[in-house]
């Protein structure tokens, strides 16, 4: 193989799909055997569906919802303001599986339900060992997300991820068309939008030692976060989970850059290479990009150090600014402050959602 990409999520499709594009070998490894939900709000930015049509997958026949309106909320108030691009709500569950079917289509080996257990680059040649095989290949993506492989650790942070889909009720649909909800309550704050379907997809993080106290199941998290929003409450009323239970993620490292390298020959992109605050909704931008990015560096012999160097001191600005609206969004007082302050100038959210880009272009 010329390149094999450990996970088969957006960034490592989408590395795999770049560099087949060009003739190379290719192989993905993932571990998951089938189709799959994600922990993930599946809103999909401009920039995303800019993205995916570079890698020529048309998105229109997937069903997604169209989003063009932010909307921010805690207890007392909302502001709505225009979106600076035109966003989708669309599952992962159905996106990762499409990017997979084309990288099957295109050439690409696709290895499912094969957990990486070691990556080791032995100088001119990356040894990828799974349960039962080895892979040998020149360079490799390391695109195993919000898992690690054992020896590439990353801090782990405070947060813990949960994701849901619900059968919402008419009512909540139609205040829903067109609209993605942030929602603050104390100790984290939730992401809410429509999917393919109509259905409710929920995605929200909360603090671990708010969680200790609240508990783990959706009765308990949904009546937490109603009691500090009754737009939660009504969105959440009568809507029928479509799972037993949520799905969890924990110890999400927000803010980090992988600034340590791994090795020449292997390149860590999305949720390995960057974790951007959920809130800002880039996070499936910034694995499209940087997977894209790796592949163009190995065509054009950039070693994965120079390309880990350079793609983090892109990221350092876009990374600032969102965790200062991450620090707003965590106090109350400053919260509270700035919805105010937003209500009377809109336009300031829109500025900011558009602020908080990674500029895609750059890829
Ligand atoms: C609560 C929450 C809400 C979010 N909401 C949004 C949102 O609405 N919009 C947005 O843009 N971003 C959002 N994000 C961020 C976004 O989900 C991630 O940034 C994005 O999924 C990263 O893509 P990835 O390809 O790096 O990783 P993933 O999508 O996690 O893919 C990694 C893949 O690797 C596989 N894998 C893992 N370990 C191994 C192994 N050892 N061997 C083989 N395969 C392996 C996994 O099965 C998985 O398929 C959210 C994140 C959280 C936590």
């Amino acid at each position: 193989m010329d390149a094999i990409a450990v996970g088969g999520g957006l960034a490592g499709t989408a590395f795999a799909l770049k560099l087949a594009g060009t003739g190379a070998k290719v192989m993905i490894i993932e571990r998951t055997p089938g189709p799959h939900h994600k922990v993930c709000g599946d809103f999909l930015s401009g920039e995303a569906r800019a993205l995916l049509q570079h890698l020529d997958i048309d998105l229109a026949p997937l069903g997604g919802n169209p989003i063009r309106t932010l909307g921010l909320s805690d207890r007392a108030a909302e502001v709505k303001a225009p979106l600076p691009f035109e966003a989708i709500g669309l599952s992962r569950f159905r996106l990762d599986e499409t990017l997979l079917e084309a990288a099957a289509q295109r050439g690409i080996v696709v290895v499912r339900g094969a957990t990486v257990e070691a990556l080791e680059d032995l100088g001119g040649e990356v040894v990828v060992r799974t349960t039962h095989s080895t892979y040998r290949a020149k360079a490799a993506a390391l695109a195993s997300g919000k898992h690690n492989i054992r020896g590439i650790a990353r801090p782990s942070g405070p947060m813990v991820g949960f994701k849901l889909h619900l059968a919402p009720t008419n009512t909540a649909r139609a205040s829903l068309q067109g609209l993605v909800r942030l929602i603050a309550f104390p100790g984290g704050y939730a992401g809410a939008c429509l999917v393919e379907n109509g259905t409710l997809s929920i995605a929200w993080n909360i603090e671990s030692k708010v969680l200790n106290a609240v508990g783990t199941s959706w009765r308990e998290q949904s009546a937490h976060i109603a009691r500090a929003s009754p737009l939660f409450g009504e969105l959440a009323r009568d809507a029928d989970p479509l799972w037993t239970k949520p799905l969890a993620i924990s110890g999400l490292p927000y803010g980090f850059l992988r600034t340590a390298t791994i090795s020449p020959a292997i390149y860590p992109i999305g949720d390995q290479l960057a974790v951007i605050p959920s809130f800002a909704g880039d996070g499936t931008s910034l694995a499209l990009a940087s997977g894209i990015a790796a592949a163009q560096a190995m065509l054009n012999n950039e070693d994965a150090r120079a390309f880990q160097h350079r793609l983090v001191a892109r990221h350092r600005g876009q990374f600032r600014l969102v965790r200062a609206l991450d620090r707003v969004i965590a106090r109350p007082l400053l919260r509270r402050a700035a919805i105010t302050l937003a209500r009377y100038a809109p336009n300031i959210v829109t500025r900011l959602a558009g602020a908080t880009r990674l500029n895609t272009l750059e890829i």
